[in-house]
């Protein structure tokens, strides 16, 4: 269940997690089960992103390793594209941010970047 004030900024963030369900849907296996579960383990990934927690704690799952395991299997070809392991809920903002060709990060590449812990790196 999400914390109510994750559902409450649902409500004046629609367009962000209509963008995250889309990005998602976009990298999801068909053969991984049916469209409508897909689109809801889609739409409770994007609205479990407006947390302020870990991506896997606002989920409420049990490791950062569940929700990797979640991903590869619902939406494999982003696992595939995440192949340095970013922290998901910043790769999922940041793929959306290249797909807009809106670039905020500060450094040229990762492998230079003063935030680099903040993007990679353990999540407890
Ligand atoms: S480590 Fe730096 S360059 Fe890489 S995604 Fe994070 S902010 Fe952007």
């Amino acid at each position: 269940m999400l914390a109510p004030a994750v559902v409450a900024r649902r409500r004046t963030r629609d367009d962000e997690v209509q963008d995250l369900v889309a990005l998602l849907l976009d990298h999801a296996d068909p053969g991984a089960g049916p469209p409508p579960e897909a689109a809801r383990v889609a739409e409770t990934v994007a609205v479990a992103c407006l947390g302020d927690n870990h991506l896997w704690q606002d989920l409420q799952l049990a490791s950062r390793a569940e929700l990797s395991a979640l991903m590869r299997h619902w939406f494999p070809a982003l696992v595939d594209k995440n192949y340095h392991d970013m922290k998901w809920k910043r790769f999922l903002y940041k793929q959306l941010c290249e797909r807009e060709e809106i670039f905020i990060c500060k450094a040229p590449s990762c492998a230079v970047c003063a935030d680099q812990r903040v993007c990679f790196g353990p999540e407890t």
